[in-house]
């Protein structure tokens, strides 16, 4: 009920204490085990409520009441599906406001970030795939005046999704939205950092008429609930974003079921700046590319390669930008990043830099803490850092920071900057800055990467395949490649 809803989130907002409850079968209820972790919110660095720590009996129980809850569910018709889909986007939309600022408490970003992105984005894709569902068509083959072949998509049953801390409703409501758009149910388990925003999400199903059973949200951790989902037998299909290193583990587990899977892992992101760009547009876009949320964002474009004749004026200009950038509260409107995830994260974080340092390189900005007020003293600050002078095959250069840390670097000819960008193990996204179209056209080309941006960055149409190469991912999501994942297609062949 939308009052309870509502003193809920107002609750978040006041400073209370805040149990999250897993939320199976339409219900909220505790973990079967009783137990609970601490939820920490990273601008403080304080305790400000509990998520369970939930394990197979909850999942198990999560799993039966979607199996239940599938036959109805897939034969609802389309258009009833999609219109649900899309209560759901308005009645998330209504509530912008509070899911931004849960969201930015629970994973440390700018409010004004989650208010502008994080959660427009997850009514977008509520939206896009009722839309997507709707307009859906298969096409059917006459095979010479003998015989017709004619494909069909069914659901493929309860859907495992599992998402990370990052982006957290905008990455999981990515999965939840084209589940149930082509009749899955699913099981869903958010990253045990940032349950917030997903539990909030459960009172809007609800109240949107979503019946009980369709959409499961279980909370805890990876290896317990996590690997319960991947290993559980009634669990067909796995959709997975986080980290290479998981993913490995989710394959191997799910290798007996014969699972579909969909990976969206990590980056390393090369971002080329050509002599001939046009600067005054590049250089904002490319502290966003940097620094958003944090530099948590698989995207964002951690390795900056800048051509030669202009790399001295790229850092001129680059760098008092990055000075200025304002970390802090991210409660503060004014704030352009907020606090990383976690202690343990900033600690990586930081190793990277000292390891700048070991391997050569020189911190040319950043790489410490701001000075705040001192109630944000246990916050995981960190002011953005620019790294210069280091080779591309260090491990600086070549390992996942998912920090606000940037390498530039210079270099002197298309051909090797193409080297210097395909020179990792990773290939999710990689950006391109230049005037010259047949250049552009010829970088994009070689790149071994999922996304390629020209003169922008992170502008996405829902439309088209999201996805990496080589340890950024496997399969591709978005428009019709999420529907194509979330569904088995059969074929039916009829003699005349
Ligand atoms: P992570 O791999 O540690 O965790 C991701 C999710 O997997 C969490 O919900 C976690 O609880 C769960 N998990 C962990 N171990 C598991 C196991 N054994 N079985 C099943 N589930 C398990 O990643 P993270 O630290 O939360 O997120 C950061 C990573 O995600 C980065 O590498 C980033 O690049 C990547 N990422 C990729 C994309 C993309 O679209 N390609 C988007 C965002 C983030």
């Amino acid at each position: 009920d939308s009052d309870a809803a509502h003193r809920r989130e107002q609750g978040i907002h006041m400073g209370q204490h805040i149990q999250i409850q897993n939320f199976i079968d339409g219900a909220m209820v505790p973990p079967c085990n009783g137990n609970y972790m601490d939820n920490i919110e990273p601008a403080t660095g304080r305790v400000y409520g509990q998520v369970p720590d939930s394990d197979a009996h909850d999942i198990g129980a999560a799993v039966t009441a979607a199996q239940r809850a599938f036959p109805a569910w897939s034969a609802t018709p389309v258009e009833q599906r999609a219109r649900l889909l899309e209560r759901v986007a308005d009645l998330l939309e209504s509530r912008l406001e509070a899911f931004a600022k849960a969201e930015s408490r629970d994973q440390g970003k700018p409010v004004a970030l989650a208010k502008m992105v994080d959660i427009p984005r997850a009514v977008s894709n509520f939206r896009y795939f009722a839309g997507a569902i709707r307009h859906h068509e298969e096409s059917a083959t006459h095979m010479d005046g003998k015989a017709l072949n004619y494909t069909v998509r069914k659901p493929v049953g309860v859907a495992g999704l599992i998402s990370p801390w990052n982006l957290p409703l905008y990455l999981l409501t990515w999965k939840i939205a084209p589940a149930l758009a082509t009749g899955n149910t699913c099981v869903a388990k958010p990253s045990e950092m940032t349950s917030m925003t997903a539990w909030l999400l459960a009172e809007v199903l609800q109240e949107a008429g979503i019946p009980p059973g369709v959409c499961n949200l279980v909370f805890g951790t990876g290896p317990k609930a996590g690997a319960a989902l991947v290993g559980h037998p009634e669990v067909p299909l796995i959709s997975f974003t986080g980290g290479t290193e998981t993913a490995r583990r989710i394959i191997r587990d799910s290798a007996d079921g014969f699972k579909k899977l969909s990976l969206e892992l990590g980056g390393k992101n090369a971002y080329i700046v050509y002599a001939d760009a046009d600067l005054d547009q590049c250089l904002p876009t490319t502290l966003r590319a940097a620094f958003t949320n944090q530099g948590e964002v698989c995207l964002c474009g951690s390795r900056l390669f800048v051509e030669r004749p202009i790399y001295e004026r790229f850092l001129e200009r680059f760098t008092p930008m990055v000075e200025a950038m304002v970390v802090g509260d991210p409660t503060q409107p004014e704030t352009n990043m907020g606090a990383l995830i976690s202690q343990a994260h900033l600690k990586k974080v930081r190793g990277y830099i000292a390891l700048a340092r070991e391997e050569g390189g020189t911190v040319h900005c950043g790489g410490t803490r701001p000075d705040l007020p001192s109630h944000l003293d246990g916050g995981y600050y960190l002011r953005p850092t620019i790294v210069t002078g280091l080779t591309p095959t260090c491990r600086v250069m070549q390992e996942e920071i998912f920090g606000p840390v940037v390498t530039i670097t210079p270099f002197d000819s298309e051909e090797e900057v193409i080297a210097f960008a395909n020179g990792t193990r990773y290939g999710l996204s990689a950006t391109i800055w230049t005037r010259d179209v047949s250049r552009a056209h010829r970088t994009a080309h070689a790149m071994d990467a999922g996304i390629i941006w020209v003169n922008t960055w992170m502008l996405r149409d829902l439309r088209t395949p999201f996805g990496g190469m080589k340890a950024s991912g496997v399969g591709r999501e978005g428009g019709a490649h999420s529907i194509d994942f979330y569904t088995e297609s059969q074929n039916v062949c009829i003699q005349f």
